[in-house]
């Protein structure tokens, strides 16, 4: 089966590639002749994850999934959330957005919040399945780490040794985090 990941992260394509069935070629959207930009507008991580997958099998005939990911802040009722790359706007800046979050919680005592990552995958037909991966954690006070990118520098994972994701190198970061997680669901799936 050809499956298409819709996404533009190369990196990302070639991390998946080696977990999946040789029964599987997986394929960019670039290779499918896919150039342009995935609609985005719905109003939750499984929404928009739906949405980029449909989209390819619809306009493309290309069984596909789509990852969609967000921040979810317990003091900010969830917030950013869907919107976590445009927190600060639409320039989508990182270290805009980690700013106005630090900002956002300066003087909150309750810094709890979690990573959340969903799969989409649209099959040949139009069945869809949804995978989900979360990893609990705490926003920093202040920056630490150059590694990783996104809310990195301020995201203690719980089940880690007090260092930030951007302290970790990617295997470590990849044994906690919510997209792998997400796509250890999708793996499971296609190799049952
Ligand atoms: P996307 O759905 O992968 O595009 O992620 C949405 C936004 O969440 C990105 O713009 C990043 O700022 C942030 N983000 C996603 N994954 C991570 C991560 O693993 N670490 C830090 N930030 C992330």
């Amino acid at each position: 089966m050809r499956l298409c990941f819709a996404s533009n992260n190369a990196h990302k394509l070639d991390e998946i590639r080696p977990l999946l069935p040789a029964s599987v070629e997986l394929v960019s959207l670039a290779a499918i002749g896919c150039h342009e930009e995935l609609p985005e507008t719905q109003d939750t991580l499984e929404g928009n994850a739906r949405q980029k997958a449909q989209h390819v099998w619809d306009h493309f005939g290309v069984a596909c999934f789509a990852d969609d990911t967000g921040l979810e802040v317990t003091a900010l009722h969830g917030a950013p959330g869907v919107y976590s790359a445009r927190y600060a706007g639409p320039q989508r800046r990182s270290e805009d957005n980690v700013a106005k979050l630090l900002q956002e919680l300066q003087g909150q005592s309750d810094r709890t919040a979690q990573f959340r990552t969903v799969v989409a995958l649209v099959l040949p037909g139009g069945e869809v399945h949804e995978f989900a991966g979360a990893v609990p954690g705490r926003i920093t006070e202040q920056q630490r780490g150059q590694a990783g990118f996104g809310y990195d520098p301020v995201f203690e994972p719980t089940e880690g040794d007090g260092r930030t994701f951007a302290e970790m190198d990617l295997t470590e970061k990849n044994a906690l985090s919510h997209r792998s997680r997400a796509v250890a669901g999708l793996v499971a799936f296609l190799n049952g």
